[in-house]
């Protein structure tokens, strides 16, 4: 028997109940939090999108694993265990646990990054980034132009430009580029993926000349579905066999196991060469833990060794992706301008062309993430110029894109919780005018996004007085 719509392939076995609430009880809470979403109280949160990391829900045969962890310091079996996940599905010989992914970005930046080195990527991810940065290298941009444009429908808008890569070691020198460092899927491109074709193309062209490929595999097995998808010729194979191919191209890979992995913590560091895996052991001792836990319970290296071999799983995968589709084109239907196509694990609202009147310095996707907390409930992350930061000369940095994210959990929402997020943001892109401007009042030195504080832009320009009294949001609809 066939059927034209699919449903989530599981059943609810545990519910956790979800608080309502008002929406004079949303506007104090946003100001509290100084109009950053993730400074909000969950427990203020109806419908939480802030992120897929870490907040997937877990089977129940993840559940059970848990309870034969074992826990001992060194030598764990549950180390034994997630090696042989990670050894098969990914096909890395050297498997070093770390707490989350960003342990994993941190050991290996210090490992292969001297100061002075340069590392090119397809677009950059924060903690990624930061992490080039602290160990004294400077990361260059080299994804292809489409990804930074929010209407081009390009396949593979994770795809690297060759001859930006090319001109990148002409410029500086084989030898300070350490590795090239490429996302699957990208994230702050909208969760685009990258083609196979492409990563065989950067393989063919960095190997002679001996620079690595370091594969950022938090969402790999998303990227294999859309190359499934849309990659000719490999329509008819399994996403674990693609996922396969694509670590076959890397060097190594750096991992969080809160995205892909369908675990609420951990990450792991994967390594072929022999020696570069030996610094990293050395190293993770410093900063993580031992070698055979890194930073994780014995019951965490469990949940993610189960969780790795679920994530590949067809029906799991078609589903998750098919769910984040779903979302997005009821959004586009309705004419609301988001990133096309679709990502994997989130869609992206256009927040510059959703509200136009907003000028750039007053943050018009942190402003829009916080109007849709008030309206509704549901919590969006900004993903623009807050995101970014600022550049060597402390200015703020402008991408091209200024989106907001409604990121889907896995596992966690029902195709009913979809229907509720298309009809909110639906209602704020209606009375969209009425959405004013933010003002950065504190500003933390590192990932500024995370803790930053706002007010609404007191001084206004083409609003009503009436406006200008009353502040921003408490205009936002009734
Ligand atoms: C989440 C993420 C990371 C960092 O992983 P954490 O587990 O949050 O430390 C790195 N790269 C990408 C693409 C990610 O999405």
């Amino acid at each position: 028997m066939t059927h034209k719509s699919w449903a989530e392939p599981w059943r609810i076995k545990v519910v956790e109940p979800l608080r309502m609430t008002t929406r004079p009880e949303r506007e104090l809470a946003i100001e509290r939090a100084g109009y950053n979403t993730f400074l909000l109280d969950a427990d203020d949160v109806y419908i939480d999108l802030l992120t897929d990391s870490g907040t997937s829900a877990m089977s129940d045969r993840q559940w059970s694993a848990m309870m034969i962890g074992d826990e001992a310091y060194a030598g764990s079996r549950s180390f034994t265990k997630l090696q042989g996940a990670v050894r098969r599905y990914y096909g890395f010989e050297h498997v070093i646990p770390t707490h989350q992914g960003r342990g994993a970005e941190h050991i290996l930046s210090r490992l292969l990054i001297k100061p002075g080195d340069h590392i090119p990527g397809n677009m950059y991810f924060t903690t990624t980034r930061a992490h080039q940065e602290l160990a004294g290298g400077t990361f260059h941009d080299v994804i292809i132009d489409e990804a930074h444009d929010a209407d081009s429908e390009h396949e593979f808008k994770g795809n690297i430009d060759i001859s930006k890569l090319r001109a990148l070691i002409d410029e500086v020198g084989a030898s300070r580029i350490p590795y090239v460092a490429v996302a699957a899927t990208v994230n702050m491109a909208g969760g685009q993926p990258i083609s196979l074709a492409n990563m065989r193309e950067v393989r063919e062209l960095t190997r002679p000349l001996g620079i690595r490929v370091i594969l950022d595999g938090a969402r790999a097995v998303e990227n294999a579905w859309f190359i499934q998808q849309r990659e000719p010729g490999q329509g008819r194979r399994l996403v674990a066999e693609i996922l396969h191919d694509m670590c076959a191209l890397a060097d190594g890979m750096t991992m969080s196991a809160k995205k892909d992995s369908l675990a609420n913590i951990g990450g792991w560091l994967a390594l072929r060469d022999d020696d570069i895996a030996e610094g990293a052991r050395n190293l993770v001792v410093l900063y993580e833990g031992l070698h055979t836990y890194g930073g994780l319970a014995g019951r965490d290296m469990e949940a993610i060794a189960v969780g790795i071999e679920e994530s590949v799983s067809e029906d799991h995968i078609r589903s998750r992706i098919g769910q984040v589709i779903y979302l997005g084109e009821k959004l586009m239907d309705a004419g609301i301008p988001i990133v096309r196509p679709i990502g994997g694990h989130a869609v992206f609202l256009d927040a510059a062309a959703m509200l136009p009147h907003i000028p750039r310095d007053q943050f018009p996707a942190q402003a829009l993430a916080a109007a849709l907390y008030v309206e509704s409930g549901i919590r969006s992350m900004e993903r623009g110029a807050v995101s970014a930061g600022r550049d060597e000369k402390g200015e703020n940095r402008y991408p091209a894109l200024e989106l907001v994210r409604l990121t889907i959990p896995r596992r966690v929402y029902t195709q009913a919780h979809m229907d509720i997020v298309a009809e909110s943001v639906i209602e704020i892109f209606d009375i969209r005018e009425k959405v004013t401007g933010l003002d950065i009042v504190y500003e933390p030195a590192h990932l500024r996004f995370f803790q930053a504080r706002f007010e609404p832009v007191k001084r206004l320009v083409g609003t009503t007085p009436r406006a200008h009294a009353i502040g921003s949001l408490a205009l936002v609809g009734e």
